[in-house]
Formats: C-alpha cells, sequence, structure tokens
C-alpha cells in the first residue's frame, strides 16, 4: 500500500498538500538530486487535447485510436489515417501548456537535475519551458516518411532517400529536393503528401500502435530512470509497453514513486503515495509544498 493516499480537489493548497504527505516522504523528495517527471495523456488533457482511452467524444468516439493509429491501417487506407492524425493535429495546434506544464519548467529552477519522459506527442512540455524531454513516441508535428519494409526488400536497389532517410530506388529519388522541401510539408488536410525525393507517402513521426520506440528514445528514458531519486507519475494508464514499465523500474531501482493520476493506476498499490487530482491542479500544489523556497 502507498506511504499516503488523498484527494486534491480544485484550488489544492501547497500548505493543504504539504500537511497530507508523510513528512518523512517530503524530507526524501526535497533531498532528491535528480528527479523524473513520467507523463502520459492526462497530462494535457487541461490543455484541451483528449485522452485515448477516458472520454469518448468528438474525434475519438467516431473510430478507435488502435484502428487508425498502426501501420496496417496506414498501408490499408493511408488517407483514413492521415485525415484522423490531422484532427489531432488541429487539437495540438489550438492547444497551450497548461500550469501543471509549467510547474516541471519551473521545477528544474529549484535545484533538482529534471528530466521529463512523455508519452505525449503534442511537444506542449518543450512549449512550456522544459529542456530535458525524452518523447517516448515522437512529435505529431513532424512528417517522416511511411517505410513499406515489402516494398523495399523486393526492390532491386534499394537505398537511403537522403531527403527523407526512408528506403528508397535511388533512380526515383530526384537530386534536386533537399530536406528543406519535406520539413516545409505540414500535416494539414488533403490529399498525403509524399516525399519530394523518393515519393514516398508521408506520416506523422510518431510510434503507432505495434511499433517499437526509437532506440535512443527508450535508452535515454532507462538511463534517467536508473539515475533518479523520484519518479512523479502524471497522467499515464500505463498500458502502453514499453513505457509503462518505467515507474516499476524506478520502484525497482529503489527511487521513490508518486501516482499523479484522478483514477489511480496498478502502480497505485505500490507507490509511495497517490494524488489523485488533475495534472494543472495537483502539480503547482505538490511542487510548492516539496520545494517552497522556489
Ligand atoms: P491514456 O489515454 O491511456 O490514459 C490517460 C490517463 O490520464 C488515464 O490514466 C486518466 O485517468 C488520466 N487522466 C485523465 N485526465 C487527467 C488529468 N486532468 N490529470 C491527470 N491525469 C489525467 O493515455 P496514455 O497512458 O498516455 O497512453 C495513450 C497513448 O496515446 C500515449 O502513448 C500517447 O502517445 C498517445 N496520446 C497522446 C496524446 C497527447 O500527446 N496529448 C493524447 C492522447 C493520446
Amino acid at each position: 500500500m502507498p506511504i499516503t493516499s488523498w484527494k486534491v480537489g480544485a484550488g489544492g493548497t501547497a500548505r493543504a498538500t504539504a500537511s497530507m504527505l508523510d513528512p518523512r516522504l517530503i524530507a526524501d523528495l526535497r533531498a532528491a538530486r535528480r528527479v523524473v517527471v513520467f507523463t502520459g495523456a492526462g497530462m494535457s488533457a487541461e490543455s484541451g487535447i483528449p485522452t485515448f482511452r477516458d472520454r469518448l467524444t468528438g474525434l475519438w468516439a467516431q473510430v478507435d485510436p488502435m484502428e487508425v493509429a498502426t501501420a496496417r491501417a496506414f498501408r490499408a487506407n493511408p488517407q483514413r489515417t492521415w485525415d484522423w492524425h490531422v484532427q489531432l493535429a488541429e487539437a495540438v495546434r489550438a492547444a497551450a501548456p497548461n500550469a501543471g506544464h509549467a510547474a516541471i519548467a519551473a521545477l528544474e529552477q529549484a535545484g533538482p537535475e529534471v528530466t521529463v519522459i512523455t508519452q505525449n506527442v503534442d511537444a506542449l512540455h518543450h512549449r512550456a519551458g522544459s529542456r530535458e524531454v525524452v518523447e517516448l513516441h515522437g512529435n505529431l508535428l513532424r512528417l517522416t516518411s511511411f517505410v513499406d519494409e515489402e516494398a523495399a526488400f523486393a526492390a532491386a536497389s534499394p537505398t537511403i532517400c537522403r531527403v527523407c532517410d526512408g528506403y528508397a530506388v535511388w533512380e526515383h529519388c530526384d537530386p534536386y529536393a533537399e530536406r528543406g522541401d519535406l520539413a516545409a510539408i505540414e500535416l494539414r488536410a488533403g490529399p498525403v503528401p509524399r516525399c519530394p525525393g523518393c515519393g514516398a507517402l508521408l506520416r506523422p513521426d510518431v510510434v503507432w500502435f505495434g511499433e517499437p520506440l526509437a532506440v535512443d528514445a527508450i535508452e535515454a528514458a532507462w538511463n534517467a530512470v536508473d539515475r533518479c531519486e523520484v519518479l512523479i507519475a502524471v497522467g499515464a494508464s500505463l498500458e502502453v509497453e514499453p513505457a509503462a514499465s518505467l515507474p516499476w523500474r524506478a520502484l525497482a531501482r529503489g527511487a521513490r514513486v508518486v501516482e499523479v493520476n484522478p483514477v489511480p493506476t496498478a502502480l497505485a498499490a505500490q507507490c509511495h503515495a497517490v494524488i489523485s487530482g488533475a495534472a494543472a491542479e495537483v502539480l503547482p500544489a505538490l511542487f510548492a509544498a516539496i520545494w517552497p523556497e522556489r
């Protein structure tokens, strides 16, 4: 069972938060030199970006994300998958970092070394000013080419496109195309665009269900988790591997682990404190309670 478990409602204050935390835990958190904040879709809920599993409203009510956020779905119907991501991109462009993102960015000024490990693809941590951010699942507003591995292996002389870094058949690669031509293409309504070099279909540079994470991203996450003394898990349902294992890895290494989520996850029974509430309300109060001198 966690050492401390309580609910923070609207208007939760630093003093109230401090009075509810175990003093030994406060001391451990305050002494930490390295902190990991691990965030999922709930982190951005109050910025207006829906989570996948909570509120099946609007965009999410029409289709199961699992059916459009996979390579198989893109191969079968690229336009449908593209259009679905366009709607998500519009929500991301309209969103702004919330008070929780700002509190995490400000925590860097309080002294500890802070690494944000996020499953989110909305770049709101960067926009809030966090400097050390590991984007485990990529960035929605960046495009990359769809690598059709079957076609690449079947090609007589597959090579790497110098514009998109995807597999290409060299004779199809436009020698006058440049990387900047690709960077200028955006995730907007319309036909699925193609790489200006090799002509491959473009897709958002995110990790779809069933795809592996970038090796450098998961290694950076493991390194940060293995070095941290405190991990704060915020708004993640912990149902998507391998990211879901990160809080358990921190626990196994002896770190203090705190969960912030209106709906406790499987982690709640094992971690040191569970704070039931919304990220934008809990995080500013929690950090002010632990690091009041900030
Ligand atoms: P999820 O949708 O599976 O779960 C969201 C979690 O957030 C739940 O545990 C829920 O209880 C919690 N939550 C809801 N509102 C909250 C709030 N205001 N404050 C704190 N917590 C709140 O999300 P997931 O576990 O992150 O996994 C889904 C995957 O979908 C991720 O890998 C991510 O890449 C992607 N995704 C990203 C975004 C984004 O970039 N903003 C949005 C939706 C989904």
